[in-house]
């Protein structure tokens, strides 16, 4: 049986990136799904546009998210390098014999030569210009060429051939040669480019499937055409759809920082297998209207029949939705681990900051709201002037309260509930009626857990000075 190998190919040139992490992590499900190996290739040979961390912060992304790597750099398999600026040697190799099969040629083109035909064919109206082929046509004459020229290598195209090959998510797509024109494989800086040192990789790397996003399917003709020269099988395609903002457009940079970087998801507080659960269902579906997976599940269900053909759209909302769903299941102790980081500095002992995260854990869509939320407990509550003189006017339904609680020995969430519901029945007041003036007294805000557990983790002291306090201003 065949070997299924998938790989996630992204150059170090920035973040990893939302787009990125599903690009991932559909390669990997299907990897699993397939019992085979999920591989990360570093495609850096983009050197100028290089960002200094970004391997690493792609690689960390990747494993933080649950993805695990099969091969990659720092965990190499029988198939390395894994990265292409180590692998320029190997490309060299291919480049050679494309030149001897004459194949491929070069080209001693100025960047103002080639700027200046572009400009002619603009002119006569060609929509989309394509290299002229001078040097092909005079590959063969001898020309007095300055030697301080280095040439950059490029690649013939058989005339009016069709690419056609069966797209995972589009089924058929031709593409003809006259759309995509005689193109460089080897730079005059000496440095491969992606298209070329992609198939040497995909065959070498042994991948069976090629999964991404479909920004490339105008690659893939060039990527056959090499598959077809060195007479090797080309991988499966299957081109992802793209994913849009709300408003229907492609995500961009633009969008709120937030929607974009993975590590910035886990600064905010997303659990990883909140993001791996969304991002698995963003543009993939089981068929069914299951919206909560664990990963084993993911796994095994992943298959390239459930890959949308029309876009997907972000949708914060529910991404929120899906991090609170898993907040709400995590054990005390792992929220604890969660969700103290956000709160470390604050001199609360370990055992009331489990109390409140307790309280506020059904609430939490992102981690990093326990920061505000916890201000209840610790900071001096400031009610507004308009909140406090709205809550004054049930002057006695306060005094009431406070001398109910005078009495109260057991201090517990539930028996202080009890005790609220009564003083409520007492003055005949109940929902809005009851809860405002006591919350605003308090606690300053006209929203918050539950009155009992507020109460309960302040104990009786500071419950009866706050209310006191509230009372006499
Ligand atoms: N390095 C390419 C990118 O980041 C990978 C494309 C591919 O998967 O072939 O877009």
């Amino acid at each position: 049986m065949k070997k299924i190998r998938l790989r996630y190919a992204p150059s170090p040139t920035g973040y990893l990136h939302i787009g990125g992490a599903r690009t991932a992590l559909f390669n990997y499900l299907f990897a699993k799904a397939n019992h085979g190996k999920f591989i990360v290739r570093i495609e850096d040979t983009d050197y100028n546009r290089e960002i200094k961390d970004g391997e690493k912060n792609q690689l960390d992304g990747l494993r933080w998210m649950g993805i695990e790597i099969d091969e990659t750099t720092d965990n190499p398999g029988h198939y390395g390098p894994y990265k292409q600026s180590e692998r320029l040697d190997i490309y060299n190799k291919y480049i050679d014999q494309l030149l001897e099969k004459g194949v491929a040629y070069k080209c001693y083109c100025s960047p103002e030569e080639l700027a200046s035909s572009r400009e002619k064919q603009l002119k006569a109206g060609i929509i989309s210009p394509k290299y002229d082929e001078k040097c092909w046509n005079s590959r063969n004459t001898k020309i007095a060429i300055d030697p301080k020229i280095i040439p950059s290598i490029r690649v013939h195209l058989p005339k009016n051939h069709d690419f056609t090959w069966v797209d995972g998510v589009r089924g058929e797509i031709t593409i003809n040669s006259k759309d995509v024109g005689d193109w460089i494989i080897k730079k005059s800086n000496d440095i491969p480019t992606y298209n070329f040192a992609v198939v040497i990789d995909d065959h070498l790397m042994e991948i069976s499937h090629v999964m991404r996003g479909e920004e490339h399917i105008s690659n893939t003709p060039k990527q056959l055409h090499l598959f077809d020269v060195f007479g090797w099988k080309h991988p499966e395609f299957v081109h992802l759809t793209i994913i849009t903002n709300d408003e229907g457009k492609k995500l961009s940079k633009r969008d709120e920082e937030t929607l974009q970087f993975i590590h910035l998801f886990k600064e905010n507080g997303f659990l990883p297998i909140a993001i791996f659960n969304f991002l698995a269902l963003l543009g993939w579906s089981p068929k069914t209207t299951q919206e909560i997976f664990n990963k084993k599940e993911l796994i095994k269900k992943f298959n390239l029949e459930g890959l949308s053909h029309a876009p997907s759209m972000f949708n914060y909302d529910k991404l929120l939705w899906t991090n609170n769903y898993f907040i709400k299941r995590l054990n005390p102790k792992e929220l604890f681990t969660f969700l103290n980081p956000f709160v470390k500095d604050l001199e609360l002992s370990d055992e009331i900051k489990r109390q409140i995260f307790h309280v506020f854990q059904p609430q939490l869509r992102e981690g990093r709201e326990i920061k505000t939320l916890i201000k209840t407990f610790t900071d001096e509550f400031k009610a507004t002037p308009k909140l406090k003189t709205e809550a004054l006017k049930s002057l006695s339904l306060l005094k009431d309260f406070e001398e109910v609680l005078k009495q109260i020995n057991q201090w517990e969430r539930s028996m202080l509930k009890t005790q609220i519901m009564d003083l409520g029945k007492k003055h005949n007041v109940r929902g809005k009626e009851l809860f405002f003036p006591l919350r605003i007294a308090l606690t300053g805000i006209n929203h918050g857990p539950d009155l009992g557990s507020i109460m309960e983790i302040f104990g009786k002291e500071k419950t009866m000075k706050r209310l006191k306090e509230f009372i006499n201003a």
